[in-house]
């Protein structure tokens, strides 16, 4: 599911990549090609504008000055926004009644029958309900047996009452048997139309009305995209139903429905179908399926651990210092330090979308800094706030000092010394790319 938008998506931010900040122009450039990605895989249009409104504006009031690229920034960002666009929290079942009483709504077709033997399954074993399924498709005698054949592959018992038309009494007689049996959950099967149809709907609300559950849920296959969408709306508007249930998710790789369902008619996505088992179903997480859509969920992580780690403030102290040409030692020790709290540098680099496999074999660990610490730790604080100072002598006494070499030294000494060049062009009179730089 969500293979192409997955790609278009990471395809957009590649525009961002090696940009050294976020601005109006290559935010502008990365979110069109977003809007577009979103298009493609079925959204609303008013949905994706909107969508790509509000990431804008966050983008552009983020502060640039944050230990993360700007790419992966825009991931984060695009990744809480889709989260927020699905509804951001899961929102479960409520079943607080005894029975308590959950209706089926939906076109023929969208899943239905096969969501409530699921849902009985897992209610029976997740939860150790005790389910009872009740057969009020009335209209075709094979969704009768279906129902059946349902609940016995997954052990739940169903009442149906096969020469009965009036689904409020099969209803009412079931969850009078659901209460004299201790049935505490009551699963209403519903009959659909190929189409909405006045007659359905009537004979829905009717049900409802007469039941008052716990739970409406509208079933609806998400294959069918911004029609999904539509069908929603229709019965929303007249039922006022409390969940969304998206089947078929497995077979859809645009995710449209996903994406627009919730703008639109307000409701919450409580539980996705991905296969025609009893097992294949998934409580919906908006933020888990925004990793999965991204498929960059490691990115969003190494963001989060960023931000929570960087320390703003350090940094402008930091940033004020390079311009004066005074980093000296003592700031490469804390910006180690930095790096180190954000976690194993290993896990860090595979992180970035393509390191991970690349690093596979190679031994980074977080010892990494090791020796570049023991011969900071050499130094006197002199040295250390000083590293002019530094001349051949005391170089000798630094290595001897580390248990390094003399090249060791000779080399870290070098690499600083370029480092303070580049960080002092970078900075020259302008600000906030410090850590742009640390991170190109
Ligand atoms: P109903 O008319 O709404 O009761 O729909 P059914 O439950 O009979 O489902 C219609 C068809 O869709 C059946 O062939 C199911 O096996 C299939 N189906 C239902 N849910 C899923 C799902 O999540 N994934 C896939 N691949 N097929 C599904």
């Amino acid at each position: 599911m969500f293979e192409n938008l997955s790609e278009r998506l990471e395809r957009s931010f590649k525009i961002l990549k090696g940009e050294g900040k976020i601005t109006e122009i290559n935010v502008a450039e990365t979110l069109k090609d977003v809007r577009r990605a979103l298009l493609d895989a079925d959204v609303n249009y008013k949905v994706a504008k909107s969508f790509t409104d509000s990431v804008k504006q966050k983008a552009m009031g983020m502060n640039v000055l944050t230990a993360v690229k700007p790419s992966q920034l825009m991931v984060k960002i695009v990744h809480d926004e889709l989260a927020e666009l699905m509804g951001g929290k899961a929102v479960e079942l409520t079943l607080e009644n005894r029975p308590a009483i959950v209706l089926m709504s939906g076109l023929q077709g969208s899943g239905k029958t096969t969501f409530s033997g699921k849902l009985a399954n897992m209610l029976k074993n997740k939860q150790h309900k005790n389910p009872l399924l009740v057969a009020c498709d009335v209209y075709r005698p094979a969704a009768i047996q279906q129902l059946h054949v349902v609940g016995e592959s997954v052990g739940v018992p169903v009442y149906s009452e096969p020469d009965n038309k009036n689904v409020v009494e099969i209803a009412n007689n079931a969850i009078r048997e659901a209460k004299a049996k201790n049935y505490n959950v009551v699963i209403i099967d519903t009959a659909g139309r190929l189409a909405v149809d006045e007659e359905m709907m009537n004979e829905i609300a009717t049900l409802k009305e007469a039941v008052n559950p716990d739970e409406t849920l509208f079933v609806v296959d998400a294959m069918t995209g911004q029609d999904a969408v539509n069908t929603a709306k229709e019965f929303n508007d007249r039922l006022d139903f409390d969940g969304v249930v998206l089947t078929k998710l497995d077979g859809d790789t645009r995710g449209g429905a996903a994406l627009s369902i919730r703008t639109v008619v307000t409701k919450p996505i409580k539980f996705v179908g991905t296969g025609e088992k009893m097992e294949a179903i998934d409580v919906f997480h908006p933020d888990r399926m925004a990793d999965r859509i991204l498929g960059m969920g490691d990115i969003v992580s190494l963001v989060e651990r960023a931000q929570e780690q960087f320390d703003e403030k350090q940094a402008k102290e930091l940033e004020k210092k390079i311009r004066k040409n005074k980093f000296d030692f003592n700031d490469f020790m804390s910006q180690i330090q930095q790096i180190k709290k954000m976690g194993n540098i290993k896990d860090l680099a595979a992180m970035i979308p393509g390191v991970g496999k690349a690093i596979k074999d190679v031994d980074i660990d977080d010892n990494a800094f090791k020796g570049v610490e023991a011969i900071i730790q050499s130094m006197t604080p002199k040295e250390r706030a000083n590293p002019d100072i530094i001349n051949q002598s005391r170089r000798q006494r630094i290595a001897k000092g580390s248990g390094s070499k003399i090249e060791d030294v000779n080399r870290l000494l070098k690499q600083f010394e370029q480092t303070r060049k580049v960080m002092k062009m970078m900075t020259g009179g302008n600000s906030s790319k410090m850590m742009q730089m640390a991170n190109a």
